[in-house]
């Protein structure tokens, strides 16, 4: 039994999320020094005080693409950036995943209820 090894997976965990915030800070630092700090959607404008709501979004939606000219990098806002993804889902022809999702989320609870009266009845 050498397989269970609990604390060696917490640090390999602990490792894995330090090195994605590492790429993802400096990919944004990266970006924040290649283009100007306004959204790329609405032109709003962005200082060091509120810099936290200037987000880079990923042209390809792939965040392991960060080509070092940041070509594949865009700085949007927090609205623009949730705007810009709410639209590729839906030219992704996302209706019928919302509607699946709605469905699955709907289905859940009865099911617990199902259950919680069966167990009511049993006692
Ligand atoms: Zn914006
Ligand atoms: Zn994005």
């Amino acid at each position: 039994m050498t397989a269970g090894d609990p604390s060696k997976l917490d640090r390999v965990l602990a490792e894995a999320r330090r090195n994605a915030e590492k790429r993802e800070q400096s990919y944004r630092e990266q970006a924040l020094k290649i283009y100007p700090w306004i959204c790329g959607r609405c032109g709003r404008e962005f200082t060091h005080a509120n810099l936290r709501e200037l987000t880079v979004h990923h042209r390809d939606h792939n965040h392991d693409n960060n080509p070092a000219d940041g070509s594949n990098w865009e700085l949007l806002c927090l609205y623009c950036h949730d705007n810009e993804h709410q639209r590729q889902l839906e030219a992704a022809g996302g209706g019928t995943n919302v509607r699946e999702d709605r469905r699955v989320a709907t289905h859940s609870p009865f099911a617990n209820l199902k259950s919680l009266l069966a167990d009511k009845k049993s006692k």
